[in-house]
């Protein structure tokens, strides 16, 4: 497994730099493996290879796995849809981010949690930038003012950038789409202090980086 996981990243890493080269040798690519459907062992793996950052969309899953690989210096990413109910047990697990911030409600919710801790949230604004019914997020027109709002707002939430999933589809022209969309509001939040632009998985990372992310979150690929 461990040879595996490590060929696995190389490749990755790899493919991640080819794409990123082609378009902005000055950018840096995070890579954020995304271990949900990977067990304890696999992450363990993945870390000895080198890979520090992780990322999860279910918070007890989180919590067992982030409890149960307290000794090792990963960094852990949120990235699932974040109930109101699910707010306290992420905060005592001190996520390094939220990727997923998807609602005014939720950030309102967040923010006061947060101030009666005495704590800071690294946080992403999540745009639903295809539209999609079945995904959570901003829609992209009120992305923009909602960042803003939330900035001035919520003084606990620390947001750093967007992120977005890419439209569902094979069509390459739609998810790029999505992507380029995602990034022009990237780039007018760049004033407010928007640094991380999340996109890409998978299936569509390469074209993600090629529309201006700087951040991808991978799990298949990775883990296969
Ligand atoms: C599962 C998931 C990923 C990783 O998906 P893969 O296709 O396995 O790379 C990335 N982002 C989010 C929000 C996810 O839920």
């Amino acid at each position: 497994m461990q040879e595996k996981l490590n060929q696995n990243l190389i490749d990755v890493i790899e493919r991640i730099e080819k794409a990123r080269i082609a378009v902005d040798r000055h950018r840096i690519v995070r890579l954020v493996a995304v271990s949900k459907y990977s067990t304890q062992e696999e992450i363990t793996a993945l870390y000895a290879c080198g890979q520090r950052a992780f990322g999860e969309n279910k918070v007890q899953d989180l919590k067992a796995k982030s409890e149960i690989l307290e000794s090792l210096p990963l960094e852990w990413h949120f990235i699932g849809s974040l109930q109101s109910n699910k707010i306290n047990a992420l905060l005592s697990l001190n996520p390094f981010m939220l990727q997923s911030l998807h609602s005014l409600e939720l950030a309102e919710q967040l923010q006061k949690r947060l101030q009666k801790e005495n704590k800071a949230l690294r946080t992403l604004l999540q745009v639903n930038s295809a539209k999609e019914e079945s995904k959570s997020g901003f829609m992209p027109e009120v992305a923009q003012e909602m960042y803003c709002r939330i900035l001035e707002t919520c003084p606990n939430i620390k947001l750093c950038g967007l992120m977005s999933i890419g439209a569902h589809t094979d069509e390459k022209k739609m998810i790029q789409k999505s992507f380029e969309q995602t990034y022009r509001i990237f780039e007018s939040l760049q004033n407010k202090g928007a640094k991380t632009l999340s996109m890409g998985m998978s299936e569509d990372f390469e074209l993600a980086i090629a529309c201006g992310s700087n951040c991808v979150r991978l799990g298949s690929v990775l883990f296969k």
